[in-house]
């Protein structure tokens, strides 16, 4: 037995039955992880010793009886979640060396339930990005194809789970980077709806974008993930207080009665046509599990999302990274002979290109000259987006479409093109805008590069959107696929 690739529910069996321990299990990952780092580079900093120390607690724990689902456990934090005492970065040389003093809700929550954590994942810069790319320290690579991205910003995450250095992971979604990584890495990764996970401590892109979730082997996995995460926290004003279900519940093996849409505007100019494929097979498997399919559903702004995307995310990062100023957080030029030398500087060496991209986007269509013209316009498309998909679902259960339009591309082929770099989010972007849940899960591969179905929910619906991921989980095999890396 492999343990560094088990799900969540085989290991946690295994542990509560006695086969192995926690540190067994944490070794057993940290081993792998030293091997496949060198080369697949998914960790900004390795928390080993800290590891194993929360792993012979755990242990304690568990020789008490007392074992919850995730107790003992090892996962990997994206490195935009703030957690005590272990530097978070997101990736930036600006919060290269900040140490947080306060954990993320999501942390504390986490560390209540035994968690044990093996580091924090590496990613595009403040999670700018779609390829992990934009990192200032380095960029992941695919394990089906190390030449290959794996995709962003949670593309650490993303690799790490699918190379079995951790069993699960965090990782956090503003227009689709879980779904995204996780669909060119072959794992599960859901983004829930929007105030369904607190983002206290994780450190803010576009807030009325941004959710916390996790990147699992399996659909299950990702339940007793949500499980765990989710529900009201009084530290986020965002959060939604209502109560949090059992999502493992309604995980079954049947569809029937249930109606799906599939919007044709997600099948993109440009998608690569074994992508359309493999969505046409996958599509084809729910019908054949009992769902109603209706193919054609027409959701006809869909195709200005991007446009409102990149007006809105940029606005809110514009404000947002304000605050990095060399005063109050990480970096600070200190050879300045002025306060605004020092700000300028600060700012200047600190930020990577695409963060000082948005800004200037953000920031320009903030201006009081262009703010009609841009960030009030694109609220009101925002507004007709969300309507579009609420009519949808007064008669779906829910949508489905291709997590990306292509495979996993090369290294280098879009970093001098942003505008590429942000199609590759076409698909995923407007459940953001909408505040919707939706999860990738493996769906076919073209070349041994995997493909990702993404499916949409109704806010709050995660227990559908699990349950429909689940059937056709297990329908297939290809979540069970692993990299040769
Ligand atoms: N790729 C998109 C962007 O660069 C989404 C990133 C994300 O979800 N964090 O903004």
């Amino acid at each position: 037995m492999t343990l560094n690739q088990l799900t969540i529910h085989e290991a946690h069996q295994l542990l509560k039955t006695g086969k192995f321990s926690s540190v067994e299990l944490t070794r057993a990952c940290l081993e792998r992880l030293q091997k496949i780092e060198p080369r697949g580079r998914a960790l900004v900093t390795e928390t080993a010793e800290l590891a194993i120390e929360k792993a012979e607690e755990a242990d304690k724990l568990i020789a008490q009886g007392d074992i919850g689902p995730l107790t003992g456990i090892p996962a990997i934090i994206k490195d935009n979640i703030c957690t005590n005492g272990v530097k978070t970065t997101c990736s930036s040389r600006v919060l290269e060396n900040f140490t947080p003093p306060y954990d993320a809700t999501v942390m504390e929550k986490l560390n209540s339930l035994g968690v044990v954590v093996l580091g924090k994942a590496n990613m595009d810069e403040f999670a700018m990005g779609s390829s992990t790319e934009n990192s200032a320290f380095f960029t992941t690579r695919n394990p089906w194809e190390t030449n290959r991205v794996p995709g962003g910003s949670s593309g650490g995450s993303a690799a790490a789970v699918a190379s079995g250095q951790a069993i699960y992971a965090l990782g956090s979604d503003t227009g689709g980077s879980i779904r995204q990584p996780a669909g060119f890495c072959n794992v599960t990764g859901l983004k829930p709806t929007y105030g369904r996970v607190s983002r206290y401590g994780l450190v803010a892109f576009a807030s009325s974008l941004d959710q916390i979730g996790p990147l699992t082997r399996d659909v299950t996995d990702s339940a007793l993930v949500l499980n765990a995460i989710s529900g009201y926290d009084p530290r986020d004003s965002t959060s939604a207080p209502y109560p949090v279900t059992d999502y493992t519940c309604q995980l079954s093996d049947k569809l029937k009665g249930l109606k799906i849409g599939v919007p044709k505007e997600y099948f993109v100019q440009g998608m690569q046509a074994e992508v359309e494929t493999a969505m046409k097979a996958a599509i084809g498997k729910l019908e054949e599990l009992g769902a109603r399919i209706e193919w054609e559903v027409s959701l006809p702004s869909t195709p200005h999302a991007l446009a409102v995307y990149y007006i809105i995310a940029p606005s809110e990062a514009s404000a947002n990274l304000a605050r990095y100023d060399g005063v109050k957080y990480g970096f600070s030029y200190d050879k300045a002979s002025s306060m605004w030398e020092e700000l300028d500087k600060t700012r200047q060496y600190g930020f990577g290109a695409e963060v000082k991209r948005r800004i200037m986007l953000g920031t320009y269509a903030l201006s009081a000259g262009y703010y009609d013209a841009y960030y009030l316009k694109a609220q009101k498309v925002r507004t007709l987006i969300r309507q579009e998909f609420d009519r949808a679902f007064e008669r779906f259960d829910a949508l489905v479409t291709p997590t990306s339009p292509t495979v996993p591309f090369k290294i280098g082929e879009k970093t001098d093109d942003p505008l590429q770099m942000y199609l590759s989010d076409v698909c995923t972007l407007p459940i953001n805008i909408a505040g919707l849940p939706a999860i990738s899960i493996p769906a076919g591969f073209a070349d041994n590069l995997p493909i990702g179905m993404q499916i949409i929910g109704k806010p709050f619906s995660e227990e559908m959107i699990l349950k429909i991921a689940y059937a056709y989980q297990e329908a297939t095999d290809w979540h069970k696929r692993t990299p040769q890396i």
